[in-house]
């Protein structure tokens, strides 16, 4: 994607491996100047065009002239005593801050970033909205959540969840063009198999997400079985009703075949009942798909509570009920890496 900042230079990390091409060749260079240069960008993941020592240093002036190479200033990084999960806190260029994480599975290492600065949605539940909505993220500051954590840590990350600060449907045309970086095999070449995009439900987004069949994993945050209550917590609610947005999440399941993954935030008293678990029941029954029971993280500004015992018996009940439920395992309890929480502590 052509982006340029406020001096007028193209964002070089948000380009294509074609649009690279384009521009390295405008410049009167051969194009193989631009496969060495998306391979110091995109592989070997450099943040200084001084680094990218096969180029003369004339040509890498020249870059420098007309493209901006950009980096995150790690401000925080917090290691989990108890699993080893490290949480980033990044400084964006223009002074914003945002928030990764990266948890280690037995499968491999997974990072979680955020995809704006701040969120627009609301959810009260949810730190990320409390610190208020700044800007989109570019797929270059996407990218580089990630090219900068694994620099750092030495991990090898081999998957990412869209689950950070920010609703990735509300970033759409940034998000679809990082998935492209971020998957090209010329570059990071990470398996969007191995990718999450977690959405609040913006409906005609998933549906256009549908239509592009890129075989990433969608992940509702549900939280509610009824429209009364899903409003009540989520605002986005009153715009595409429970209704609507199962109805584009088996649009979805029809499109890529993917199974979707549902978020349950448990809340003591909110969504916890016996009658919410046979709503569920009925909205999800028959659907392929698997339900992830969160036990609320505690925020200081709402009294919501919740905790794994109660989140095991709600479990336990929509097995009864012939439904795919796990417990979220927790990470990083003791650095608070829950989204939104690090971000919010700094700018308030
Ligand atoms: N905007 C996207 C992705 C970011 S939030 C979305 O809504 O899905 C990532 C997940 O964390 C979502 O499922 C969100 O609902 C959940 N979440 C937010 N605050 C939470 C809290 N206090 N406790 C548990 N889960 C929370």
């Amino acid at each position: 994607m052509l982006i340029k900042d406020e001096n007028g230079k193209i964002d070089i990390l948000s380009l294509s491996f074609d649009e690279l091409c384009e521009q390295i060749t405008a410049l009167g260079e051969k194009k193989f100047r631009a496969s060495q240069i998306y391979e110091w960008l995109h592989v070997r993941q450099v943040d200084d065009f001084d680094k990218m020592t096969n180029l003369s240093i004339q040509f890498r002036g020249r870059l420098r002239e007309v493209f901006c190479l950009k980096s995150l200033f790690i401000v925080k990084r917090l290691e989990s005593a108890a699993d080893n999960t490290l949480k980033y806190l990044y400084r964006l260029p223009d002074g914003n801050h945002v928030e990764a994480v990266v948890m280690d599975y037995n499968h491999g290492t997974t990072i979680c970033i955020s995809t704006q600065v701040g969120c627009k949605m609301g959810c009260n539940f949810c730190a990320s909205t409390i610190a208020g909505f700044r800007r989109d993220l570019l797929p270059s500051e996407m990218l580089l959540e990630i090219y900068t954590a694994a620099r750092d840590s030495g991990r090898r990350i081999s998957g990412a969840v869209l689950m950070g600060i920010g609703e990735p449907l509300d970033n759409y045309d940034n998000v679809v063009c990082f998935l492209g970086l971020l998957s090209d095999e010329k570059g990071m070449n990470m398996s969007l198999r191995h990718v999450s995009l977690s959405t609040c439900g913006i409906v005609p987004r998933i549906r256009e997400l549908a239509s592009l069949g890129l075989g990433l994993t969608l992940s509702i945050s549900l939280h509610a079985t009824n429209n009364e209550t899903r409003s009540s917590i989520m605002p986005i609610n009153k715009r595409y009703d429970i209704d609507e947005l199962l109805d584009a999440c088996k649009y979805y399941f029809a499109k890529t075949g993917r199974r979707i993954s549902f978020e349950y935030a448990l809340i003591d008293g909110v969504n916890d009942s016996r009658e919410n678990a046979l709503e569920l029941k009925r909205l999800l029954g028959g659907f392929v798909c698997h339900i992830n029971i969160i036990p609320v993280n505690k925020i200081k500004e709402r009294s919501y509570t919740s905790n794994r015992k109660n989140a095991q018996k709600f479990r336990a009940l929509l097995e009864e009920m012939g439904l795919n439920a796990t417990v979220r395992r927790t990470l990083g309890a003791d650095i608070n890496a829950a989204c939104g929480q690090l971000r919010r502590e700094y700018e308030i």
